[in-house]
């Protein structure tokens, strides 16, 4: 049985097509430039096809992945009444949804409904829906939310000091992000532990271009560090994350800036990028770092950290800490991060081992054999855990 996965951003859709059966990958690639001139990249087991195409909408967009997943020489499936289900990725839910969902009128409607909340992501997202209700009539769909695994949180992790009111009015309050990677990592990891997860406390490090940490104990989200935007938190590639709120205003002022203006300069200018100068991209700052970069040096020690901060925050809300879990771009491939970090972390009995941090690819334990807590990496796959809800959602 196979499910089509869909991720749709602004100018960009990516997909997956998964066999159910054993979660292999068919196919996947990516839609990108969509609305600007268009450009597809497809890769099955018989390898990568790219071609520069016209993609004026992501119906459009659409239609060239069904065509390509059609495809005499680079397709996978003979018609795409073999497509049982689609499952996308949705970033906000708001409070509505605090688990995935089958796609109807009514929960399109509600995610309409929370788009002010994500007016980058949500709208992108629910165009996706509609390019595959058009092209794809009668195929169930599921809405699988980055906010859903982290509904469980109680009231004092998610309530912004501020007047009531506004958490009433508007809902303001803490969401968090990357649900679906944490929720795949932190069950991963208590099988690694060959421990159930009820009985873990965990924090998980999703460390990529956007960064988040989770408090995860008992299997469930207690905490997370992103807020009622994927800008709180963690410095990240080129967000500020947590800052002064009165920074802004003062920015604002100073820097004759309007307040569009503004968030901009936090959400695209900042992070490591705006402390360094040099790039968003940790392969980038490492090396000049390693060239003698000053600011490149700070931007991974902010970044450090901050991390390493939030572990030990976190590791006094739940009251204990079994293991911590690295994952997504950074968490999974950078060694040199992950050391920087879990060197703040000895008196909690973090002690990592270096030949087996070195190692790269694959979900291991990378702590000593004696440590109090383990520190495991686990690659993160939001796409299979789309899939799975999807094929859960639906019975199929
Ligand atoms: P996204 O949030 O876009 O899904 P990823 O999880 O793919 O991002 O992470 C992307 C980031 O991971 C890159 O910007 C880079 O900083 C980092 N990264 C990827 N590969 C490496 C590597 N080999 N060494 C260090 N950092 C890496």
């Amino acid at each position: 049985m196979y499910v089509l996965v869909i991720n749709a951003g602004s100018s960009s859709l990516k997909y997956q097509l998964l066999n159910m059966k054993d979660e292999s990958v068919l196919a996947k690639g990516l839609c990108e430039r969509i609305g600007i001139d268009g450009r597809l990249v497809h890769e099955t087991e018989k390898g990568k096809h790219s071609a520069d195409t016209a993609m004026p909408d992501h119906a459009a967009a659409m239609a060239i992945v069904i065509d390509s997943l059609l495809d005499a020489n680079h397709g996978v499936i003979k018609s795409k009444d073999e497509i049982k289900a689609i499952g996308h990725r949705v970033v906000h839910g708001g409070e509505a949804f605090a688990a995935s969902v089958k796609i109807t009128d009514e929960v399109e409607a509600a995610i309409e409904a929370v788009s002010d909340l994500a007016p980058l992501h949500n709208p992108p997202n629910l165009t996706g829906i509609r390019a595959c209700k058009k092209h794809m009539p009668g195929v169930p769909q599921v809405a699988v939310f980055d906010t859903a695994f982290h509904q469980t949180m109680p009231e004092k992790a998610y309530l912004y000091a501020i007047d009531y009111a506004l958490y009433e009015k508007h809902k303001i309050r803490r969401y968090g992000f990357h649900g679906t990677s944490h929720k795949y990592v932190s069950e991963r990891a208590a099988a690694l532990l060959n421990r159930p997860a009820s009985g873990l406390k965990l924090v998980t490090c999703h460390l990529g271009n956007g960064v988040s940490l989770c408090a995860v104990d008992g299997g469930i989200s207690v905490d997370t560090s992103m807020g009622m935007t994927p800008l709180e938190g963690l410095a990240m590639g080129t967000r500020c994350g947590d800052i002064d709120p009165a920074v802004v205003q003062f920015i604002m002022e100073k820097e004759c800036i309007s307040a569009q203006q503004a968030g901009d300069l936090l959400n695209k200018k900042s992070g490591v990028l705006g402390i360094s100068g040099v790039s968003s991209d940790f392969r980038d700052l490492s090396s000049a770092a390693n060239d003698g970069n000053p600011r490149a040096s700070a931007a991974m020690d902010v970044f450090a950290y901050r991390v390493a901060g939030y572990i030990g925050r976190y590791a006094a809300c739940m009251n204990g800490l079994d293991a911590i879990i690295f994952t997504a771009g950074i968490g999974e491939n950078d060694c040199g991060i992950r050391d920087k970090v879990c060197a703040y972390l000895s008196w909690f009995g973090v002690e990592l081992d270096p030949a087996k941090n070195a190692k790269r690819g694959e979900a291991l334990d990378i702590s000593t054999p004696g440590a109090k807590v383990r520190v495991l990496v686990v690659p993160t796959n939001e796409e299979l855990v789309i899939a799975r809800d999807t094929k859960t959602v639906l019975s199929l």
